[in-house]
Order: C-alpha cells, then structure tokens, then sequence
C-alpha cells in the first residue's frame, strides 16, 4: 500500500465539500419548536380565511416567521367543538394581520428558534469529522507495520531497525572449518583490544572488512565471534533494512546506527546482505533506486566521516561481491575481502566436532565418516544435518545418536521427506529398473562416483533414489568424469528403454535429463570440452535482475549457437548409446539386482558391488568406498 499526505489531502477536500453540501440538505430548515403545540389537523389557507370571515377562529400562533400557523377555531362539524388545526400561509400575506386585528382575535407570533442553526451546523460537521478521524485511524495503523508509511509522519528520526548484543557469547572456538578466515580477523581482534599498538607505529587500522561467501557458511557467526572475542558490543543490521520505501529513511538509519556505535566504541557493526545497499549505483532496471542510493551515499559518508582510531570496525557479509558498487571497495572502505568458503572434509569433520559437543553421539558414530558423505554442506547444513539426527532419535526413544539417525538425516537434508513405498506393481518395478540403471551404469563406469546405495523408498518428489558417494573431494573435475556422469545421469531412462521398449519410457526421467543437459553444455560453453575448441562461450549464469551485468548477451553468433546445439546433442547421443549397451550386456545382473530391490527396498553400495561382481568385472576405483 502505497499512502502519502498529498493522497490525503486530495482525498479529503471533496469529502468535506460533499459532506457539506449532504447534511445541508438533512438538517436546514430544522423545525421550529412545535411540538407543544402540535395539530395533526390541516387547514387550507382559503378554509382558514371562510373560518375567519365565519368568526369561527379563537386564537393564532404565527410559526416560521409567519409562514406556518396554528389556529383554535370551533368546528363546526363537531358540535363547535374548539379544534386545532395546522395552516400553511402564503409567503405574502399581510392582509392577514390586520384582518386578524380587526376581528380582534389573539395572535402571536413566534419567532424562529436558533437550535435549528445550530443542528445544521452540527450536523455539516459531523461527516467531516467522521470522515477525518476515520482516516487518521487508517493512517495510524497503517504506520504501525514495519516499513510502513507511517516512517512520513516522523520522517528523519527514523526508528532503529539495527540490534545491539553487548555480550555476543561467541568465541573463535565456535567456528571451524574456516581456517583462513580465522586467522585473517584474528588480527581485527587485536585491532580492537589494543589499537595502541597500530597508532603508535603510524598504522592506520582498516575501517572495513567485507565477508564473501555462500550462505550459511558462518560469516555471521565469525563476526560475532570477533565481537566476542575482543569482548566488545555487536551492532547488526541487515542491508534490507536499509532499503525503505520513503527516499531518506534508509539514510538516517545509516546516520542512527554510525551514531550509536560511536556512542559505544569500540565495537564492530555488521551489515549483512550488503549487496542489497551497496549494489552498483545507477545500474537498476526501470531506472535507479533513489532510496537504496543514498543509503549507500550516507554508508560511504559515514565510513569517511570517523577516524581509523576511533575504534569502530565494520564487517560486512555479501554472497554477491561481483555486484557491489566500487566505491564501497576502495581503501578506507571494504579494503579487506575475506573469503568464506564451504568447507572441504576436513572443514566438515571440524563443525561438525564443534556441533557434536552438547549431543550424545552413541560411540560407533564416526564423525569422519559423516564429513565424508556430506560434500557441499555448508556449516549451517551440518549444523541443522546434527540436530535433525539428534530429533529422529530422541523419537525413537534411543539413548545417543547412532549411524542409523545420521544416515537418515542426510538423506532428508538432501532429498526430503521419506514417503511411504509403493506397493508391489508394474510401475513399481519401473521405477526399480530405472534406479538399477544408475546404479549399474555408474558401478561399470571408471570415471563414476561409487554407488552408496540404492532405494526405492520415495523421498521428496523421488519415487526411487540412487545415491552415490564422491571417493575424495572433487576439486576438479576432468572430461571423462562429466562423460562418466552424464552417462550414470542416462542409466535410469536407458534402462527403462531396453527393457519395456521406446514406447513406454517415464517421465521419470524428467530431473535427470535436466541435469545431465545442463552438464553437457557446460562442457561445451564454458570448459572447451568438445569440438568447438577450448572457449569460453557463456558465462555463469547470474539473475538478470541482481547486478550489473544484466547486459551481458551471449558471446557468440546465431551460426556458433547452432553449432553448439549439434555439440551437446552429440555428448548426450554418445554417452546415452553407451548407457543402453551396458544396460543391454549386463541383463541377467540387471533382472536380478531388480528382484533384489523390490524384495529389500534398499541395497546398500557394498552388496550391490559384490553382486555385480559376480557377472562382471567392476573397475579398481570404485573399490573402495568409504564405510558410514
Ligand atoms: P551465514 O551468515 O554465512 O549465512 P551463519 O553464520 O548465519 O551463516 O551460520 C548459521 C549457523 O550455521 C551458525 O549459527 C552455526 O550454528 C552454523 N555454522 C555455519 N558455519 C559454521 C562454522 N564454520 N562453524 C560452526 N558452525 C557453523
Ligand atoms: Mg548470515
Ligand atoms: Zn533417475
């Protein structure tokens, strides 16, 4: 809702006018009082006049400034019994007056009261001020929701949206896995507790330090640990909460915040999300953002506006480095980029001992063994993958967490929600040749990963899954490691294929055809793995919408993106023949392997392996596997 006072005032002056122009109408011309001498009875005026000739009439109450009249006069209908009766008088009758005087009747005027004026006048304002207080209340509430425009009422003096912890309770020990990290800010620690020993040399201490990195891997942690560590208070706001829909707000946000942290230096403030401020000004589609411009604006003037002693420093989180405005990079800014990266193994097998500390981990838990199937978790993964486990077994009544709970966790970090199984039926075996297919694809293959095991319990929006363990950690991943993958990717739809026939392959297949498509390509547009040459033919894709680049088209002619499409489809063709021949040359495994599944649910890579074996020769690597 968009609300503004110009909105109000346009608003608001027809109301007014309507609003008197409507209760004129209701309450001009109130009537003059009456009641006490109320007649139901009419008269015309030329009755009244025979009445008088007829000397019938007693008495006259003249009402309305003469216009109304109330009259005594006998009746005689009724035995001349003295009636009332009620008469409207023409607006000209003077005549009347003296006739009245002549038949030396009693008359009186009565003049017209003022309650009338006064209900009118009442009455115009009530519709305003129904309408003016109906209007504040809407303003009222509206301004209480956060971000709300209510902000226009106390423009300027803008509430503080950052929180303050005096105390963040973190310590270095707390974070692991990012080791490099660590030892880059250990020195901001020492900047913090003993500046002395900067100044005194000449060294001026850096203002800013921007943490890179995916979410969830601790930045927001290590800069508490900082604040913790060199016990000062921890300011944080996040970079959306900057951005307000009133140009200025975000600004004087900016203003409030640099003040109260220099109320309490020293101490570090922390701006998450940065990127939604600091993105490269001038640079939004449909025009800038005027607000977001001159927070930034503000943000730069503040970080000029104090000296590197004052003993404030500021950290700020981005997954978007590459989008920030350059301005906040320059010296005496952000000078200092940290990277923070997902942890390799032994990062994980870190965390995850820092997690494990306050969880009862039944002894045969090898939390090695759960570094090694977790690649591309993040800490905050690992984090949640711990207390997942710790929740499925305080439900199975289980005195510590065991592999069973840590395996299960993974599973529905990775894949979802377990489902209930299918019931024994022709999609259901399907569906197991189809996750036999991956799995005895990838176990032939050299290049592949080594299978982990094979389901056919749903999970998420999977029927069946075949899980497969990287042996190490994959830094780089060679030519025929992406053949070997794509080919693996094609097992299910290869098998599904040669055993029901063309006609009834599943959409099944749908995900991994995705994903394999989109591996072929890169090979071909960004890694120079086909015969198109070693090119680099698009970039990493970025949202449009997000920074600077939004321009950037694809690097190549209509000619060359035709000749990619033939290179990938070429890829795929080639690995997906390859899938079939090894599907087809190994039927007998495949049909028993299928059984197997469908009786037991799950193999597990090990047996799945030795069963192999015993029709083929699986290759060296895939040996061995790491045990959970
Ligand atoms: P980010 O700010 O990078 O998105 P957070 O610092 O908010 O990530 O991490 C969320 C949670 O994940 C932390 O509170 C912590 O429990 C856990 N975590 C993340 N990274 C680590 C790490 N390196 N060491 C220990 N715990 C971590
Ligand atoms: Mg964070
Ligand atoms: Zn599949």
């Amino acid at each position: 809702m968009k609300f503004s006072w110009k909105v109000l005032v346009l608003w608001t002056l027809p109301a007014l006018v309507i609003g008197f122009f409507f209760w004129q109408g209701a309450f001009a011309g109130a009537p003059a009082d009456m009641s006490k001498n109320a007649a139901n009875t009419r008269m015309t005026y030329g009755r009244f006049l025979e009445y008088l000739d007829a000397d019938r009439v007693t008495s006259v109450d003249l009402y309305e400034g003469g216009r109304t009249a109330i009259l005594e006069a006998r009746d005689p209908d009724i035995e001349n019994h003295i009636q009332r009766w009620r008469v409207d008088l023409p607006v000209n009758a003077p005549e009347l007056i003296s006739k009245l005087k002549e038949k030396g009747i009693s008359f009186d005027a009565h003049p017209m009261r003022n309650d009338g004026a006064i209900w009118g006048l009442l009455g115009n304002l009530v519709f305003p001020i129904l309408l003016i207080t109906g209007l504040f209340f809407l303003f009222r509430r509206s301004s209480n929701l956060p971000g709300g425009p209510g902000q226009a009422m106390n423009f300027g003096k803008s509430r503080a949206r950052f929180q303050m912890e005096a105390k963040t309770g973190v310590k270095f020990d707390d974070v692991a896995g990012i080791e490099e990290a660590k030892e880059e800010l250990q020195e901001v620690v020492t900047f913090l507790k003993q500046p002395e020993r900067f100044t005194a040399v000449g060294a001026r201490i850096p203002k800013g330090v921007l943490l890179v990195g995916p979410p969830g891997t601790g930045k927001t942690l290590l800069a508490k640990a900082i604040a913790g560590e060199a016990g000062v208070p921890f300011f944080s706001i996040s970079g959306s909460e900057f951005v307000e829909m009133f140009v200025g707000v975000g600004a004087s946000r900016v203003r409030d915040l640099f003040k109260k942290a220099k109320d309490n230096a020293p101490c570090i403030i922390f701006i998450d999300e940065i990127d939604a401020v600091g993105r490269q000004r001038g640079a939004g589609i449909g025009g800038g953002n005027d607000e977001r411009e001159q927070t930034l604006n503000q943000l730069l003037t503040e970080m000029d506006g104090f000296e590197g002693n004052t003993g404030i420093i500021i950290i700020a989180a981005t997954n978007r480095p590459d989008v920030l405005d350059s301005a906040l990079l320059r010296p005496g800014r952000f000078d200092r980029q940290v990277t923070v990266d997902s942890p390799d193994i032994k990062g994980r097998l870190e965390i995850l001992q820092v997690h494990a500390r306050n969880k009862k981990l039944d002894p045969s838990v090898s939390l090695e063994a759960i570094a090694r199937r977790t690649p591309g978790f993040t800490g905050a993964d690992l984090a949640n993958l711990l207390n997942e486990a710790a929740i499925l077994t305080a439900r199975r009544r289980k005195e510590g967490v065991t592999i069973r709970e840590i395996d299960d966790a993974v599973d529905r970090v990775v894949a979802g929600m377990e489902g209930t199984p299918l019931v024994d039926s022709k999609s259901k075996r399907l569906i197991a040749y189809h996750e036999i297919g991956h799995a005895l694809v990838g176990t032939l293959l050299k290049d592949h990963d080594p299978v982990q095991k094979v389901t056919l319990i749903p999970r998420g929006q999977a029927q069946g899954l075949t899980w497969f363990t990287p042996d190490e950690e994959q830094g780089l991943i060679s030519r025929s490691q992406l053949k070997a993958r794509i080919t693996g990717a094609l097992g299910g739809r290869a098998a599904e294929e040669v055993i029901f026939g063309p006609a009834e392959v599943t959409t099944g297949a749908g995900g991994d055809l995705q994903q394999l498509s989109g591996m072929a390509r890169q090979m071909v547009t960004r890694f120079g793995m086909s015969d198109l040459g070693p090119l680099s033919l698009e970039s990493q894709q970025g949202e449009v919408f997000l920074g600077r680049d939004w321009t950037t088209r694809s690097e190549y002619s209509e000619a060359i993106a035709s000749r990619i499409d033939v290179q990938v489809r070429a890829i795929v063709e080639d690995c997906y023949e390859n899938s079939k021949k090894i599907i087809r040359d190994h039927r007998t495994v495949t049909d028993r392997l299928v059984d197997l599944l469908i009786e037991k649910e799950t193999i597990d890579g090990e047996e799945f392996r030795q069963i192999v074996a015993e029709y083929a020769e699986v290759p060296e690597k895939q040996q061995y596997v790491p045990q959970l």
